[in-house]
């Protein structure tokens, strides 16, 4: 096996997915996150076949079922005056005996991975964060920020879209405006609602759309995608997140009244990054956020996160030399992963630019998702 032991950077879930997968091939892991604990982050997430497929893999899939809402149906998408546009199916990337998608609040998942982590004995290590890292050839050093130097066969740095190892290793790409923003609540749904996507009439401002995704029985997330900018007025969150959703009717009337200021819900910037150069140098790799971030336009962020993950434990672990296996670990996943990219740029700028001659959204969704049924 080419390492036995590994410091990984960042407990998101690149990070937890790439610990569990390394611990379930008997390397002894270590994983130090930044933060002084694992927050409860409210925010919905669109999980979609092919990460399922990974999280069956490393052990987690039931508890991430039971914490979900699974979308068999489809996405519904509507006019703004609430009426049925057309029904869209999704490509079961994860194969045919796993939902399409799930919807599921990003906590869960991420308090399902870290205790899947412990059941495995990584070593947790919270505010701790690397501060610097040296090759030696068959080792990595690691400063991290409690003092201690220690040697690693491998360093994998997945301290996401903000990471300031990135540059250390070399790669000069920065996180770039989408010419998007989005605001995201969680509220209540009808049983009815089964995941929609809503459109606006022609000269309606504000949003590009809003949408939901179910997350249990009773409760989905909601989004609004609009300009990267708030708008300066004096409502406080909530009440500028109904404003957004005024043009939208049927279900969004309901959605819309059932956002208020006991809601988690916030605002931000899309931003995205695609490292096209090497992700490694020496026995050091970044993966996840930190060298690929898309515009969440067809729900694969966290996919291709997870999907890294997996491969590259897989990859690490075999028999040869470690260089050979992060060169070839790149090579296959770089180009899958600039489809996903490319796919979502493309998506955004239709967004930012609606009535551009030839957009056809569905089908750029339809083909990006259908090239991600054969295996990562
Ligand atoms: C608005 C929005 C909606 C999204 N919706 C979806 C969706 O529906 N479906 C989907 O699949 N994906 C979605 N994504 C993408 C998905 O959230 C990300 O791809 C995924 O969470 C990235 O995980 P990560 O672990 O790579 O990075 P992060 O989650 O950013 O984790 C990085 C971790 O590293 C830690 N860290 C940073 N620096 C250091 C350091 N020096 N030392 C130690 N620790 C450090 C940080 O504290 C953090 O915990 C969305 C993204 C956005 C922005």
């Amino acid at each position: 096996m080419a390492v036995r032991s590994v410091l990984i950077v960042g407990g998101g879930i690149s990070g937890l997915t790439t610990a569990i997968a390394l611990a379930q091939r008997d390397v002894r892991v270590t994983l130090v996150e930044r933060a002084p604990a694992f927050a409860r982050v409210g925010h919905g997430l669109t999980v979609q076949g092919n990460a399922l497929r990974v999280f069956r893999e490393i052990g987690v899939l039931d508890r991430v079922m039971q914490h979900s809402h699974p979308e068999e149906e489809g996405v519904t998408l509507f006019h703004s005056d609430g009426s049925v546009m057309m029904h869209l199916e999704t490509p079961r990337t994860g194969g045919p005996d796993l939902p399409p998608t799930i919807g599921v609040l990003r906590a869960d998942v991420h308090e399902i991975l870290v205790e899947r982590a412990t059941e495995l004995g990584v070593e947790l290590r919270l505010g701790t964060e690397l501060v610097s890292f040296d090759n030696h050839g068959d080792s990595a050093s690691t400063l991290l920020s409690d003092g201690s130097t220690e040697f690693w066969d491998l360093v994998i740095v997945a301290d996401g879209i903000r990471s300031q190892t990135r540059a250390k290793l070399g790669i000069p790409d920065e996180p770039a405006p989408s010419g998007l923003g989005i605001w995201r609540a969680v509220t209540d749904r009808l049983p009815e609602m089964t995941g929609g996507i809503a459109f606006p009439a022609p000269g309606d401002e504000g949003a590009f759309k809003v949408g939901y995704t179910p997350i249990s029985a009773t409760q989905c997330y909601v989004f609004v995608l609009c300009s990267p900018q708030r708008t300066a007025n004096d409502l406080p969150d909530w009440q500028e997140m109904r404003r957004l959703m005024e043009p939208f009717h049927g279900q969004f009337d309901w959605l819309r009244e059932s956002i208020d200021d006991s809601r988690f819900l916030n605002f931000q910037e899309i931003e995205w990054i695609f490292a096209e150069g090497p992700w490694h140098q020496g026995r050091v790799i970044a993966i996840g956020e930190a060298v690929h971030a898309v515009p969440p336009l067809i729900a694969q962020g966290a996919a291709q996160c997870v999907e890294d993950a997996w491969l590259l434990a897989d990859y690490v672990t075999r028999e040869g030399d470690l260089e050979t296996q992060l060169t070839e670990f790149e090579a296959r996943r770089k180009p899958r992963i600039k489809g996903v990219v490319d796919a979502s740029l493309q998506l955004a700028y239709w967004e930012c630019h609606p009535g551009t001659p030839g957009a056809d959204p569905g089908r750029v969704m339809a083909q990006s998702l259908i090239a991600l049924l054969e295996p990562a």
